[in-house]
């Protein structure tokens, strides 16, 4: 998506550590105008998927699936919650997740009163990097029984792979903008042809 990669090139800081910080406008600030023409270029990509739900996971997901929410007829987000010990009680689908940025292990959890096996879910998420985030959230959908049909990202790092790993299991994954390389002493980013 054009205006997301020229938002990318013009505001998105390359950190050494293969990290991108984009808090002028997704991660910190919000362009809600710029969330929004990406929440209408996800429901053309995924017109002909049935989704009723969105799943995202705290903290930065949540304003960019609400956002994506209002192309789907205001489906309801649910929001994966990290939690530091939890009682499993019955009540939760649970999983962990290593996070990309902290490089903790936290567990995850969704109460069972948000997802069941009629919900048809959307996945959506800020950045793909490896792919645990991703893959800790289709865990707890499949705990639930609900169908995952598909998968938007804003930002996948195509050289950290986990979006090649999730397409060749056969979801269908539509990333907003891929990054083929990124170089922090230059700053310069290049973008993967037709993302
Ligand atoms: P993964 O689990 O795919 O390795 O990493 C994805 C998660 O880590 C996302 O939920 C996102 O919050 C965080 N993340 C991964 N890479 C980056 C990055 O380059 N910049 C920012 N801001 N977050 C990232």
């Amino acid at each position: 998506m054009k205006l997301l990669e020229e938002r990318i090139k013009r505001d998105g800081v390359v950190k050494s550590e293969g990290v991108l910080k984009v808090d002028s406008f997704l991660n910190h600030q919000i362009d809600v105008n710029l969330i929004d023409e990406m929440g209408a270029e996800f429901a053309r990509l995924f017109a002909d998927a049935p989704v009723n739900k969105i799943l995202t996971i705290e903290a930065s997901g949540i304003g960019i699936a609400c956002l994506v929410a209002r192309h789907f007829g205001n489906a309801p987000v649910v929001f994966a919650k990290k939690a530091q010990s939890i009682n499993l009680d019955g009540e939760m689908y649970s999983t962990k997740i290593q996070s990309f940025t902290h490089g903790r292990i936290f567990d995850v959890i969704v109460s069972k009163k948000f997802l069941s096996p009629e919900d048809h879910v959307l996945i959506i998420d800020d950045f793909l990097a490896n792919g645990c985030a991703l893959n800790g959230l289709i865990e707890l959908v499949e705990e639930s029984g609900a169908t995952v049909e598909g998968i938007g990202i804003a930002v996948e790092k195509g050289f950290q792979h986990g979006g090649d790993k999730l397409r060749e299991e056969g979801y269908h994954l539509e990333s907003l903008a891929i990054l083929e390389s990124m170089d922090p002493n230059t700053g310069e980013v290049v973008f993967r042809e037709n993302a």
